[in-house]
């Protein structure tokens, strides 16, 4: 099979070209053409958990729009291990409860929302009333209630919210979205996606409902959907789901594993898998009438790459998803322009999930306008 290494250069043509009629790959475009930034915008995280830890903390350091001025966690002792590693100020730290004393420190302009899922809400509306602009993980919370409530308290407080779809940057899956709007393979019938692993220890929050909000289709299979619903660019109009347990013990208050399909209005279906019980499933292909693309690993930090019926390789240059996510968002906020990956898409995902449990629960096709 012959390798097609592009390079980036070759990959922003296409994209630049791309972006007038795609605002799912004009977001890429803005960050890499965009000159010396006026100013850096000061990046507070809340929670400094594992994806803190490991993943925005390091990228914030590879960003060029970004810099991280502040955190705000509930345990002193990580305060003092954050502050001796990245030089924050005693008067950047904050704690969830004193988070409205943020509206009087310049030096932080975002609150990046780390924490669990069902925490978000809370977490961004206090960032929103201090007067910051928040980014928040995904899913974006765990219910359409709190999510709406979230877009309301951000719009009041004239403040942008985005939501982490660092997928949204990443050049793999925006070559598949290309490739998809410029029918390269005809017009698309069928995508298949799935993610999964296995989970750990039994404690953690991910398997309780109220702070997770559901088992892996919030936390994971929410790609997969993400998936086909940028591969589509349309909207999910029917669902059907199956949900399984076979470990009640672990597995009592969220889905030990989920599969669900998908019509799309132009008849395209999908057919999508999310568990917490298998390691490996990590992968989309969409199938179209003349050919087939697709990515394996799909959605991991590092090493995605896909292939095509043609024989052709996906495979651009890694990038760091993180640093790419936030320097967007740093210029949405720096050119007053909106973010690509808004409140409002989070909702929407977070709709269609709701949908995908009641048609598990039911048994019966739902419908969705
Ligand atoms: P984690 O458990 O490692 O960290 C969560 C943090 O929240 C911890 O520092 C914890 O102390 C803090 N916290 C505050 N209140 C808490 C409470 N009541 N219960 C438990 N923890 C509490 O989790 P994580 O893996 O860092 O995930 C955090 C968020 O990031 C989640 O929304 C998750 O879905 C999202 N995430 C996104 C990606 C991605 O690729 N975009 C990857 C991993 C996680």
């Amino acid at each position: 099979m012959k390798a097609q290494f592009h390079t980036r250069r070759e990959f922003l043509k296409t994209s630049a070209i791309a972006a007038a009629s795609l605002p799912f790959v004009g977001a890429l475009t803005s960050y890499a053409q965009t000159a010396a930034p006026p100013r850096k915008i000061g990046f507070a995280l809340a929670g400094l958990g594992s994806l803190s830890t490991h993943q925005i903390a390091p990228a914030l350091q590879n960003t060029k729009f970004c810099k991280l001025t502040g955190i705000i966690t509930g345990h002193p002792a990580k305060a003092e291990r954050w502050k001796a590693q990245y030089n924050i100020p005693d008067k950047n730290i904050y704690n969830y409860d004193d988070m409205e004393k943020m509206a009087d420190n310049p030096d932080i302009d975002v609150v990046y929302v780390v924490t669990p899922n069902g925490l978000h809400a809370d977490h961004t509306i206090k960032a929103a009333k201090a007067g910051k602009h928040v980014l928040c993980e995904k899913p974006m919370e765990v219910s359409v209630e709190k999510c709406q409530q979230m877009i309301d308290e951000c719009k009041i407080a004239g403040r942008q919210l985005a939501i982490g779809y660092r997928l949204h940057f990443e050049p793999n899956n925006l070559e598949c979205v290309r490739l998809a709007r410029e029918k390269k393979f005809g017009g698309l019938k069928i995508i298949e996606a799935g993610f999964g692993f296995s989970i750990g220890d039994p404690a953690q929050w991910r398997l309780k409902k109220d702070l997770a909000g559901g088992g892996p289709l919030m936390d994971v299979g929410i790609y997969a959907l993400q998936a086909t619903r940028y591969i589509s660019g349309e909207e999910p109009i029917l669902i059907s789901a199956i949900a399984t347990t076979t470990d009640p013990v672990k597995f009592k208050e969220v889905e030990e594993s989920i599969m669900w399909q998908m019509k799309f209005p132009s008849d395209v279906v999908a057919n999508c898998s999310s568990t917490y019980k298998i390691r490996g499933i990590d992968r989309f292909t969409a199938y179209a009438e003349d050919g087939w693309f697709g990515l394996e690993p799909a959605y991991d930090y590092t090493g995605i790459r896909g292939r095509r019926s043609d024989g052709e390789q996906i495979r651009f240059p890694a990038i760091d998803h993180f640093a790419a996510e936030m320097d967007d968002f740093a210029q949405c906020i720096l050119e007053n322009r909106p973010t690509k990956v808004p409140g409002e898409e989070g909702l929407r995902d977070i709709k269609i999930m709701m949908a995908i449990y009641e048609a598990a629960k039911t048994g019966k096709t739902v419908g969705l306008s």
